[in-house]
């Protein structure tokens, strides 16, 4: 069967997220989205996690379902650690996404980490713990347990990150570096970059939203072709199997808040090379900038720009639907418009990525405006302008130029 899955996301447990996020909500806007495997996340969390065993019923084997909701959303069991650590005199600061195959296994995990650390705190909990030993506790649990390094570019809290990452898997992991079979490349980043890392090679390289919002769920994800069950899904991430996992779905990486280089304070964005002119200093304020993802792939790339290794998944950048009929429409994202004309497509068509991937541009015409189908057309094509991210805001998209949309709109009632 084939569907798209989206294993990290946050509940209303964690700090900084919409109090929406409960399994209902998540859910029905996976429907929307046309998700069909939803992370929990958070099941370290003890709150969350008796919600989850109250709330949800085993569907296939070691996923789970809203009870009473057998065409419903697939969840699987997911949390997210925050592994703070001195390691070869630096601190390090790591984000760990863990796949869990049982609320057994999950119970038994927590337990442990609940010695090391507060998980009551926040549903993703900020431990002391070396990411090794992490890994180490996760996986003489359960074998079946998957251990990936989360958002792996990101400056300030990644396996890679430049302020507080290292250079590769192993100085990471150490002799558990072998039991690391995926990573995941983040909103700033996409495969073809991480391809320029030959260290990267071994390890399938995963994208999900990260969501703190329903909203926002899906905004990357990935697309398998295996029957419904924890195990099948583990299979095709640690095999990387091109006909078990087909696919991911991306940001354009320049839309992340990392891309680039810069200092938000000081309204400074820099390419690397730029920052490179500067050494690296914010020719503002004199402080060392945040370097941003692309900065930290050079500095680590084995490969040339465009290079790519023998076994690699495809990839395929979108923008989510809200932001092209945002741009269509020249308003907000958070307008009623906005909203209007998104309802009015998801009641049309099967579910939002159907919307972006595959039905054709007359029955988008025909269902909606001219000027917003031909946007997402333009997303399919990739024939879209952007403003890099930096230093933690979010990077501008522009599907059209000024005052086109109106020219598309007049064309079409023309004809
Ligand atoms: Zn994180
Ligand atoms: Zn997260
Ligand atoms: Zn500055």
């Amino acid at each position: 069967m084939r569907f798209i899955a989206d294993f990290h996301i946050h509940s209303k447990y964690s700090r900084a997220t919409s109090k929406d996020m409960d399994l209902e909500a998540l859910d029905k806007w996976a429907k929307i989205k046309g998700i069909k495997v939803l992370g929990t996340g958070d099941f370290t969390h003890p709150q969350w996690l008796k919600n989850l065993k109250e709330k949800l019923e085993p569907a296939e084997p070691g996923l789970y379902k809203l009870k009473k909701n057998d065409q419903g959303t697939r969840f699987i069991l997911t949390a997210e650690i925050s592994c703070i650590y001195s390691k070869n005199n630096r601190v390090r600061k790591i984000h760990i996404i863990v796949f869990s195959p049982s609320f057994e296994i999950c119970e038994k995990i927590n337990t442990q980490l609940g010695w090391i650390g507060n998980l009551k705190s926040d549903g993703r909990p900020i431990l002391g713990l070396d990411a090794k030993e992490l890994a180490k506790i996760v996986l003489n649990t359960s074998q079946e347990c998957l251990v990936v390094p989360a958002h792996i570019w990101t400056p300030w809290f990644s396996m890679f990150g430049s302020k507080s990452g290292f250079d590769s898997i192993e100085e990471c992991f150490e002799d558990y570096s072998k039991y690391i079979y995926a990573g995941e490349t983040g909103l700033s980043s996409d495969p073809a970059m991480n391809w320029r890392i030959s260290n990267l090679d071994k390890i399938a390289l995963i994208s999900n939203s990260d969501a703190h919002s329903p909203r926002k769920i899906g905004r990357e994800a990935n697309v398998f072709d295996t029957e419904l069950s924890y195990s099948a899904i583990a299979e095709a991430i640690k095999s990387k199997d091109p006909a078990k996992f087909l696919s991911t779905i991306e940001f354009f990486p320049e839309e992340g808040k990392y891309h680039y280089d810069g200092h938000r304070n000081c309204n400074i964005v820099l390419s690397p090379k730029e920052s490179k002119k500067y050494n690296n200093i914010c020719p503002n304020c004199g402080k060392p900038l945040t370097l941003g993802v692309l900065n930290r792939v050079e500095e680590l790339a084995d490969r040339e720009e465009g290079a790519k290794p023998e076994k690699t998944t495809p990839f395929k950048s979108l923008i989510p639907l809200e932001e092209i009929i945002a741009n269509a429409l020249g308003q907000g994202v958070a307008t009623k418009g906005v909203a209007r004309e998104y309802d009015n497509l998801i009641k049309e068509f099967k579910d939002e990525f159907e919307i972006l991937l595959n039905v054709p541009q007359k029955n988008l015409e025909q269902a909606s405006l001219a000027e917003i189908a031909e946007g997402i057309i333009r997303v399919r094509q990739g024939k879209v302008s952007l403003e890099p991210g930096y230093d933690g805001v979010y990077g501008k998209i522009k599907i059209f130029s000024k005052g086109e949309q109106k020219e598309i709109s007049k064309q079409k009632t023309l004809f």
